[in-house]
């Protein structure tokens, strides 16, 4: 199903994972998805590793959970790094494939290869482009609710935003702490003549060094009482995850009373916080 479809339909609750590292990593992903399978989510995503570090590998998973475990599935692609005939390329083997998304991204350079040539593209909103010019995807590109740390300026940020935003079909944000900036990026792309609907990112947070820093480095806050609460709990896991599940889950809520039309949660390959969060918003059909 293509995902404006799903949203026309009503409010979309969807999982994003990331592909398997290695062979141990990929036994505990798919007991993972064994495990959320029966939650049904509208749909599911994986990402695409900086500088296509996973292309064979998103692929590989994307395939199994669309034609095995029968989920709606969309693969994220970034462009850092590709030639236009590799980024074609990938589109067009998805599209023969039977998927109907794609989430169109700029990426980050690798972590240990900061200066990697950055290849044909420079922004998401080229990909947007290209996917238009090759395919039929639905395409849904990366919202950033409290501006992206590249940024010139905030407005400038929010003119980018606004811009990648119009040619695309819906938008997904990064994980969101606050509902305010939720509710700040869906009115000032309303200001700036942007309707397309914007999934909001929900990361229930268990493991606070691994989160704050990609937080920080996405160029978000991270809630000092939530980050209070988690180091009390210091190496107590359950009392962890009962505060990051308690704290997603009253989120969850105002986002989708602000008028959310989506929450895509961030599982982080992990189930049990994912299957509690969709218990408590009584999703699960238990
Ligand atoms: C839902 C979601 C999924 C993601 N999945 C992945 C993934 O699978 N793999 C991965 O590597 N990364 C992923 N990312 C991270 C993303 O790649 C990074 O945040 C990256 O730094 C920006 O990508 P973008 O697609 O938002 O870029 P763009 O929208 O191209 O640009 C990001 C920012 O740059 C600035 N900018 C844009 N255009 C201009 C311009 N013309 N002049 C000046 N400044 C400009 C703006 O502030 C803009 O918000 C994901 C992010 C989100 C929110």
């Amino acid at each position: 199903m293509r995902i404006p479809d799903l949203l026309a339909r009503g409010t979309t609750y969807s999982f994003e994972f990331g592909p398997p590292r290695d062979e141990e990593t990929e036994v505990r992903f798919w007991r993972v998805i064994d495990r959320l399978s029966r939650l049904n989510p509208s749909f599911v995503s994986v990402t695409y590793g900086a500088a296509g570090s996973t292309r064979e590998g998103t692929r590989a998973v994307v395939r199994r959970l669309k034609d095995e475990v029968g989920w709606t599935t969309m693969p994220h692609l970034s462009c850092i790094a590709h030639s236009r005939d590799d980024i074609v390329g990938i589109m067009k083997d998805y599209q023969a494939l039977g998927f109907e998304n794609l989430l169109a991204l700029r990426g980050d350079p690798p972590r240990d290869q900061p200066e990697i040539e950055p290849g044909d593209f420079r922004l998401a909103i080229e990909i947007v482009e290209l996917a238009r010019e090759h395919t039929n995807f639905a395409v849904g590109v990366a919202m950033h609710p409290e501006g992206h740390p590249h940024a010139a300026s905030a407005a400038d940020d929010r003119a980018h935003q606004a811009a990648k935003l119009r040619v695309a079909d819906f938008g997904i944000t990064q994980a969101v702490f606050d509902v305010s900036h939720y509710v700040g990026l869906v009115n000032d792309m309303a200001r700036l003549g942007v309707e397309t609907p914007i999934i909001a990112g929900v990361l229930p947070v268990m493991n606070l060094n691994q989160v704050r820093r990609m937080v920080e480095l996405s160029g978000g806050v991270f809630p000092q009482s939530l980050a209070t609460d988690l180091e009390a709990a210091g190496e107590d896991r359950a009392a962890a995850r009962a505060i990051g599940v308690g704290f997603a889950t009253r989120l969850a809520r105002e986002l989708i009373e602000a008028g959310a039309p989506g929450l895509h949660f961030y599982t982080l390959n992990l189930s049990q916080a994912t299957r509690e969060l969709f218990s408590n918003l009584g999703l699960d059909g238990t």
